[in-house]
């Protein structure tokens, strides 16, 4: 037989399903990535309705059945809606949920990913925080947050700690300036944007969306991610592809 949990979570994808119910993907503190059913939830007198759109965060009554769950009933903590009234912050938003949908698995602790999506969400709705910094924030903690970050403390060739100023994607990580000689694809980087790695990869995550960075280290933060992703993540991800045309458009 089956049973009701409650689960803490936030809204990653909707599917329509049939006439009136949708299809969710939920990441959630206890279980990971998990998928419910939600019947009648297009009613338009549904009480799940905006519970179970993109961004939806808060609490979720599951029945769980032998083989799915259907959500029962849901308290909402926090819509997101002023990420709505921002086209642009939108499709940042979409892109980290379609980000951790791809990279978080059912029964799996993805609490940190959980946190960090919600507070680069929040990051985005704020007005003191550049959307293109939140995004490579973002990026590089969720690398991190699954073992997949650079190494940025050290040479990797010497073990040195000092003048880390350069940065190999292929090597996946950072040279100093003696050893970077024999690397072919070194891209140098300002001190600035070298500790700013640095921050984001051991910081906690309530801690990340505290700082601001010049043009410069923007730039250089912006050649590395994107390059990194392309060469350690090999996957297109559709709402970063929108995303790119409409930043284009301004
Ligand atoms: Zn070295």
């Amino acid at each position: 037989m089956g049973q009701n949990i409650t689960v803490t979570g936030m809204v990653l994808q909707v599917m329509p399903i049939g006439e009136y119910d949708k299809r969710i993907t939920l990441l959630t503190k206890e279980r990971g990535k998990i998928t419910a059913f939600a019947r009648g939830a297009r009613r338009p007198n549904s009480q799940l309705l905006a519970a179970t759109n993109p961004f939806s965060f808060g609490e979720f009554e599951l029945f769980e059945g032998r083989s799915a769950y259907t959500l029962a009933r849901a308290s909402i903590q926090n819509y997101f809606r002023e990420l709505a009234a921002d086209y642009q912050a939108t499709y940042y938003g979409f892109y980290f949920l379609e980000f951790a949908d791809y990279y978080c698995q059912e029964n799996n602790d993805e609490r940190d990913m959980l946190k960090l999506l919600y507070q680069s969400l929040r990051a985005l709705e704020s007005p003191a925080y550049d959307n293109r910094l939140v995004r490579l924030i973002f990026e590089l903690k969720a690398l991190a947050v699954n073992g997949e970050a650079p190494n940025v403390f050290s040479c990797l060739k010497c073990g040195g700690r000092e003048e880390l100023h350069w940065f190999s994607v292929k090597r996946g990580g950072a040279f100093c300036a003696e050893c970077r000689g024999e690397i072919s694809d070194a891209i140098q980087l300002t001190e600035s944007t070298m500790y700013t790695m640095q921050y984001v990869i051991s910081a906690k995550v309530e801690k990340l969306y505290t700082f601001t960075v010049s043009e410069q280290v923007l730039g250089e933060l912006q050649r590395v991610m994107e390059s990194y992703l392309e060469h350690y993540v090999a996957h297109t991800f559709k709402s970063l592809k929108i995303l790119v045309e409409i930043a284009s458009l301004k």
